[in-house]
């Protein structure tokens, strides 16, 4: 896959080294973000990327029930080893299924209890089917994928448990790191993973696309004793191993995806706090325990807000978690990684530009609004992933209205415009393992403040999108589920606007042209079916007008340049002549 530094949040920051040529870059980042995207919607695929980014037959022969991640992490040796328990079922008759895993990591075995040898020699129910001898499967490695072959046909409908042993040193890439051996700033280990980019293959062996869940996961981390491992879903219990080793088990009850499986090692001091009956539980370093006690508050207020619009946060069970690591931060479910540097902004940043962002904590806000939409409601292809991004910068929108009224939420939304580049669709093509451009997030968070100016009645409005999360939530899905749903909800044509905006490079542009007393105007776009009302005149009194791309006329007293658009409330371009 093509790598790209500005695909989430700028600036890895935990190599001092790079940080001043991080800077450097920040500040022209729209050309090499750009090109990387251009090359890769120019350039025909690769075969890596097919065969992590289809969802092939060997794919969508099962449905995955549950992994059961056990790792043994040696900080000293930068080593782990493991099995990944993976259940599935078939939902076709197959005799091999594709799970993922980095060239660099060894296989070590693996195997299956085969349930029709068990039930030939044992009968039904004998608890001794249980200690049937494991089969070793035989397995094919190529470019990042690994195809298991079974003996013989998995039936479908039947469900099969494999073990998948593994072993190495994963790989320290991408803007994040992937699997990152660290230290913090004591000199102590400090281990986190972050590899939504790069695939959770980097570090561990499951079924690595987005359309595919589990429906729950165990994870268990093995490490030396004087450190805290902090991993998704709720904390179940450690074991000292008796060999300078403890295991930290931990129970995700939530379908989860790939990337969002997480360890966070380090010297953690942890505390804990409660919004009504959800925990909440903190983990700093010790010497950032007051700085983390101050700014981790802020976690309640966006709940509060975020819980206002969409309704409750999606893992309750699991608890809420916010996790300090060296980079910016991640949406890992129920355990958020949080690297803001205790510091309102996004690096102490005006993030927007109009004096908001310095109210909240950038990294709290955003990361943890995947809760909702990312990690509850995922997009089931990469391509989608604005279903993530588009709509939690979205959400900082909403949180900002929320806590300091609308206006204030309309003028940080719009101050995202100055970060919008319009040189090439939000949506790339599909199944190949193509990230969006960075538009994903400024123009999809802007497509979504326009189309509440569409819909024009706040109640209805934040009806229909507590509406469209509880409708998907725990799902994935792609775009058109989303856009098929809000036009049964709204009884309107909404999909030229969403296309327009989404698989269209170019802005809308409302055509305006000024005769005696009067104006013509029509929309300029590339869907021919492109028909949005917009409010023009006077910004006292707006009138709505509802062009199509063909000419209408309407009277005006307004001279050209008294005529007005408003712009802030739908992200367009107006041309006037
Ligand atoms: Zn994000």
């Amino acid at each position: 896959m093509v790598p790209n530094i500005f695909r989430k949040h700028f600036l890895l920051s935990f190599y001092p080294a790079f940080f001043a040529a991080m800077s450097l870059l920040l500040a022209i980042p729209r050309t090499s973000a750009s090109k990387a995207v251009e090359s890769q919607q120019t350039q025909a695929p690769t075969h890596a990327n097919i065969l992590r980014g289809e969802y092939g037959r060997y794919r969508a022969n099962n449905d995955l029930l549950s992994y059961h991640l056990d790792v043994r992490i040696d900080p000293e040796k930068k080593t782990i080893r493991g099995v990944n328990v993976i259940r599935f079922k078939m939902l076709k008759d197959d005799n091999r299924i594709q799970l993922d895993l980095y060239d660099n990591l060894k296989v070590e075995g693996i195997e299956f209890t085969d349930p029709a040898l068990a039930v030939r020699s044992l009968p039904p129910g004998d608890p001794r089917t249980m200690l049937a001898i494991p089969t070793e499967l035989k397995y094919e490695r190529d470019s990042g994928a690994v195809f298991v072959d079974f003996p013989h046909t998995l039936l479908k409908g039947t469900e099969y448990t494999i073990y998948f042993a593994y072993s190495g040193t994963p790989k320290t890439i991408g803007r994040f790191g992937g699997f990152t051996f660290s230290k913090d700033p004591a000199g102590r280990p400090w281990i986190f993973t972050a590899c939504e980019g790069e695939g959770a293959s980097i570090w561990w062996p499951n079924k690595d696309q987005w359309r595919d869940e589990v429906e729950s996961m165990n994870i268990s981390v093995s490490i030396p004793n004087d450190l805290v491992d902090v991993s998704n879903g709720k904390f179940l219990r450690k074991e000292d191993l008796g060999d300078g080793y403890t295991r930290w088990d931990w129970q995700v009850n939530y379908p989860i995806n790939n990337y969002n499986v997480s360890v966070n090692i380090g010297k953690y001091e942890h505390f804990s706090d409660q919004l009504g009956d959800l925990p909440l539980d903190f983990y700093a370093l010790p010497e950032d325990l007051e700085k983390a006690k101050k700014q981790f508050a802020q976690a309640k207020e966006m709940l509060e807000a975020f819980q206002h619009y969409f309704g409750e946060y999606p893992f309750k069970q699991d608890g809420y978690k916010l996790v300090q690591v060296p980079y910016t931060g991640m949406e890992h479910q129920s355990a958020v990684t949080y690297g803001n540097r205790f510091a309102n902004g996004y690096y102490e940043r005006d993030w927007t530009g109009v004096g908001i962002s310095p109210r909240f904590d950038f990294i709290i806000i955003h990361e943890s609004g995947h809760e909702w939409f990312g990690n509850s409601v995922t997009a089931a292809d990469t391509s989608d992933m604005w279903i993530h991004e588009g709509w939690t910068t979205y959400l900082e929108c909403l949180y900002v209205e929320y806590r300091w009224g609308k206006a204030d939420g309309l003028k940080y939304t719009n101050g995202y415009k100055s970060k919008v580049q319009n040189k090439q669709p939000i949506i790339p093509p599909h199944g190949i393992n193509a990230e969006p451009p960075q538009d994903q997030y400024f123009k999809g968070a802007l497509f979504l403040n326009t189309l509440r100016s569409v819909i024009d009645n706040d109640q209805r409005w934040w009806a229909l999108i507590r509406d469209v999360y509880q409708h998907f939530k725990y799902q994935n899905i792609m775009t058109e589920d989303m856009v098929a749903y809000f036009n049964s909800k709204t009884g309107m044509n909404l999909k030229p606007i969403f296309d327009q905006y989404l698989r269209h490079t170019a802005l809308p542009v409302l055509e305006l042209k000024f005769g005696e007393g009067s104006v013509s105007y029509r929309w300029k776009a590339d869907e021919a079916g492109f028909a949005m009302p917009v409010k023009v005149g006077d910004k006292d009194r707006w009138q709505v007008i509802k062009p199509t791309t063909e000419w209408q006329t309407m009277k005006t007293q307004l001279e050209k340049d008294k005529f007005e658009v408003a712009t802030d409330l739908y992200y367009i371009e107006v041309s006037k002549s």
